[in-house]
């Protein structure tokens, strides 16, 4: 009895979060038009910087941000995606690299 509270406890909250993240909840970054080698050369980019700077553990993710635009993707796309890193656990940009795995899913060589 205890146990189907707490499970359907868990389950709202589950599905609050879902919720939450609705608009991107079921997407991947190939969908909002970025391949999984631009993701790699994004992380990368990110890593590189985080290696010299560390990470501020912002929602806001300064250097995932600053990096996005300065290859050029799109205000709204760099949104979209940087909200889907976040639904996959990227909540801060060194977390976002931690995470990355979660949102490209299996990589072209597996
Ligand atoms: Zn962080």
């Amino acid at each position: 009895m205890e146990d189907e509270s707490r499970k359907t406890k868990a389950e709202k909250v589950l599905a609050a979060y879902k919720e939450r993240y609705r608009d991107v909840a079921d997407k991947t970054p190939q969908d909002l038009g970025l391949s999984p080698e631009v993701v790699l050369e994004f992380v990368n980019s990110v890593v590189t910087i985080l290696d010299k700077k560390g990470c501020n553990d912002s929602r806001e993710k300064p250097i995932s941000r600053k990096v996005l635009e300065t290859m050029g993707v799109p205000q709204d796309v760099a949104d979209q995606f940087l909200r889907l890193c976040e639904y996959r656990g990227g909540i801060c940009d060194c977390k976002l690299c931690i995470y990355i795995g979660e949102v490209i899913g299996h990589g072209p060589d597996d």
